[in-house]
This record gives structure tokens, sequence and C-alpha cells, in this order.
């Protein structure tokens, strides 16, 4: 992101428009300064926030650095996956994808937050983590994790994008049901090495209820489990058979 210093003036009205807390106000200096290692280029500035058009694109050099804006920034599509931003035919999606099979349960662990924001490494550092302890990673062409993952055997990130800064990835993955509590104890153990916030979403098929093992285990390390659903009427046939 670069401020064109001759149009700002100083007003800091596009401080609080950054969702990741890049932006603050030089007050001696009558004008606002980005800090770029916090700035995701998510371009929110650049559509929203300055009358008088202070914010222009910067050089997006490397491909982490497009990467980080394309994951960023809701308005870019990524060509791999032909979903906008972030977003993916994600797991909870499974009545079309039918990328979970019975017996198998998916999740999806959303790392980051607008105010927080998530470093690649500490993205690493969970998906290392499931996947040592049974978690297959979902591929490049479905979720865009995949394209910066080096090895999915072991879910290492490649080396060269680990200080990026993005709004927020999701980790997507899928294992059988029997695995179900080494993953989520791994993610516990996690939770405290990283310094951002992330959610974790399960999936099963519904046709199957929760199943009482399922339950078992979700109790036994006393975690709740609030039922959502969403419907998605007229998506079509799932795309796999059982
Ligand atoms: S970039 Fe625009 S909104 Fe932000 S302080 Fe400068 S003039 Fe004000
Ligand atoms: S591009 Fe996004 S992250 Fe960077 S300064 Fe602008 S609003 Fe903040």
């Amino acid at each position: 992101m670069v401020i064109l210093n001759d149009r700002c003036n100083g007003c800091g009205v596009c401080v609080p428009y950054c969702p990741v807390g890049a932006l603050s106000l030089d007050a001696a200096r009558r004008r606002v300064v980005v800090d770029g290692s916090l700035c995701t280029d998510c371009y929110v500035c650049i559509r929203h926030a300055c009358a008088r058009k202070a914010f222009e694109p910067g050089a997006l050099p490397g491909f982490g650095d497009v990467f980080r804006h394309v994951l960023s920034d809701p308005t870019e599509t990524m060509a791999e996956t032909g979903v906008p931003g972030r977003g993916t035919e994600e797991s909870k999606t499974n009545d079309v994808t039918g990328r979970v099979r019975r017996g198998e349960f998916g999740l999806c662990v959303d790392m980051g937050r607008p105010g927080v924001g998530v470093r690649l490494r500490d993205v690493d550092r969970v998906a290392r983590a499931v996947v040592a302890a049974g978690l297959k990673l979902e591929r490049p062409t479905v979720s865009p994790l995949g394209m910066v993952v080096e090895d999915l055997e072991t879910g290492r990130l490649r080396e060269d994008v680990l200080d990026q800064h993005l709004l927020s990835i999701i980790i997507e993955g899928k294992a059988p049901l029997d695995r179900l509590g080494s993953v989520l104890e791994a993610l516990r153990r996690v939770e405290a090495e990283v310094e951002t916030v992330f959610s974790v979403g399960l999936v099963m098929r519904a046709d199957e209820g929760l199943s009482p093992s399922l339950r078992e285990e979700l109790d036994r390390l006393g975690i709740e489990y609030p039922f959502r659903a969403k419907v998605n009427v007229g998506l079509g046939r799932p795309l796999a058979e059982p």
C-alpha cells in the first residue's frame, strides 16, 4: 500500500477503516503512515477510506505478496479455485461437493480475524500439527492454502511465504472419524503457540446425524457442539456417490 503524501492532509478518517490496524496518524507531520509489516493489501482503504484518493496499490513483487493480496481482498478471485478471496468450495457445502464421505469428518480451521490477521508462520504451525494428528489437507484446486503448502504429507508451508500477513485463511482437510480426538487435541496444544485466533468447524454428513462416538469424543474433550445448518436449496445433486 502506498500513500500519496501530497494528497493526504492528516485528517485521520481512514485509520479505523483498516481491518488489521496498519494505519496510524503521524500528527507532527500531519499525515497517515502505513505499517508495511501488518498491511495485507486488502485495498479497503483504496475503495472506502479516503475522499482525497490518497491511497494507491503498491508493488506486489513476489508470489507471496500476490497471494497475500488475493486472499485478503474479497473482490479478487483465485484462478486455481475460481472462488473469490480466501473462499473455498468448503466442505460445509458437502451436499454438493461430496468431499466428506461416510466414516470421515471434515475440518475447517478458520485462522485470523479483522483486527488480528494471521501470519502464514502460524498457519504452518497449525497445519503441521493437524496433519501429524492424522488430517489429510485439501489440494490447491479446492483450497487456496494448498498453493503455499510445500509438502501435503507434513503440512509444511513454503519457507518464502512464512512472514506474509493475511486477513484470514482456512485450513481444510478430512480424516477418518477415529482420528477426531487426536486432531482436536492437536489443535488444543497448538493454540497456545500461535499469535492469532482461530475457530474450528467440524463437518460430517447430516444424513448420519451426530454419531454416539463423535459425541463421546467431544464430551471427553469438554468441547460444546452447537448445531448449525445451512440449506442450499437447488444447488443440485452431490458430485460424488458415498
Ligand atoms: S489518507 Fe485520506 S483519509 Fe487518511 S489521513 Fe490522509 S487525507 Fe485523511
Ligand atoms: S490495504 Fe488493507 S491492510 Fe493495508 S493499509 Fe489499506 S486497509 Fe489496511
